[in-house]
C-alpha cells in the first residue's frame, strides 16, 4: 500500500530523513513515536507530497511518487489527512465543511455528499451538529469533524499529525475512539502521537524515529516492553 526505500529530506544543512525505508501493508495501522524535530512530520508530509524528498522512491495506492506523469491530485484524493489544528473552515457549516472536498472535485453530487455527510457526522458522534457553524464547535468536535471531512473523499489511507496534541485532556478520548472505531473498521492508517496507551492498544507496528532515521520498530508489545535501542529507552522513560 505504501512503499518507501532510501528516502533522504535536508533542508539547507540539516539532514532530516536520512535512508528512510518502511513498507505499509493494507489494512496497517502503524504509529510513528519520537522526539521532537525528528523528521515526523516532514516523513508524513512526503507521503502526500506536500513535501518532495531529495532522493529515494515513495510509491502509494501503486503511484511512484517520483515519476512526472503521475497526478498527484489523484493521489490526494485516496489519502485523507488530520493535523494538529484541524484546518476547518471556520465560517461554513459543519455539513459543508465535510461535503465540500467531494462536491468541488466532482467525486459525488450534492445530494450522495450530503448524505455521507451525514452517515460520518453519525459515525463520529455529531450528526446533532450539522447545520451548526464550526465556530461554535469545541477543540475534540472540531477534530472529529475534520475526521469526518476527510473520510468524505472515502480514502485508502489516512494520515494523522499528532491529532489530539491541541485538546483539552478530556477530549482526547472522543478523538481517540473515533480513531479506534476507524482502525478497527479496516482502514490503513498512519499516526503521529503521543498518546502511548493508545499506541499499545491499536497500532500493529510502532516506528521510533530519531535524527531523522528508524531506530527501531516493531509490535507495541515488543517496543514498549522489551525496547533494544537506547534512544528509545531513553524516550520512553520520558513520556510514559
Ligand atoms: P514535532 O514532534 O515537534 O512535531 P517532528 O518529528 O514532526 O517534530 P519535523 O517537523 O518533521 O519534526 O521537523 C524535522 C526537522 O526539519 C526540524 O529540525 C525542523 O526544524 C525541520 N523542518 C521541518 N519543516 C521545515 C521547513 N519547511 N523548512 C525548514 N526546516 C524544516
Ligand atoms: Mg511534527
Amino acid at each position: 500500500k505504501v512503499h518507501v526505500d532510501k528516502v533522504n529530506k535536508s533542508y539547507g544543512s540539516n539532514h532530516v530523513l536520512r535512508d528512510i525505508s518502511l513498507d505499509i501493508k493494507q489494512n496497517e495501522v502503524v504509529v510513528m513515536i519520537g522526539p521532537s524535530g525528528s523528521g515526523k512530520s516532514t516523513f508524513l508530509r512526503m507521503l502526500n507530497q506536500l513535501e518532495t524528498p531529495d532522493n529515494g522512491t515513495i510509491v502509494v495506492d501503486g503511484y511512484d511518487l517520483s515519476d512526472k506523469k503521475t497526478d498527484i491530485n489523484k493521489v490526494r484524493e485516496n489519502i485523507g489527512m488530520v493535523f494538529q489544528n484541524f484546518n476547518l473552515f471556520n465560517n461554513y457549516t459543519v455539513l459543508e465543511n465535510i461535503m465540500l472536498a467531494p462536491v468541488e472535485l466532482g467525486k459525488m453530487d450534492k445530494d450522495k455528499a450530503e448524505k455521507k455527510a451525514r452517515e460520518l457526522l453519525e459515525t463520529v458522534g455529531l450528526a446533532e451538529k450539522a447545520d451548526v457553524s464550526v465556530n461554535s464547535l469545541s477543540g475534540g468536535q472540531k477534530q472529529r469533524i475534520a475526521i469526518a471531512r476527510a473520510l468524505a473523499m472515502e480514502p485508502d489511507i489516512m494520515l494523522f499529525d499528532e491529532p489530539t496534541s491541541a485538546l483539552d485532556p478530556e477530549m482526547v478520548g472522543d478523538v481517540l475512539d473515533v480513531m479506534k472505531d476507524l482502525a478497527d473498521s479496516g482502514m490503513t492508517m498512519i499516526i503521529v502521537t503521543h498518546e502511548m496507551g493508545f499506541a499499545k492498544q491499536v497500532a500493529d507496528r510502532v516506528v521510533f524515529f530519531e535524527s531523522g532515521k528508524i531506530q527501531e520498530s516493531g509490535e507495541p508489545e515488543q517496543v514498549f516492553a522489551a525496547p533494544k535501542n537506547a534512544r528509545l529507552k531513553e524516550f520512553l522513560g520520558k513520556v510514559m
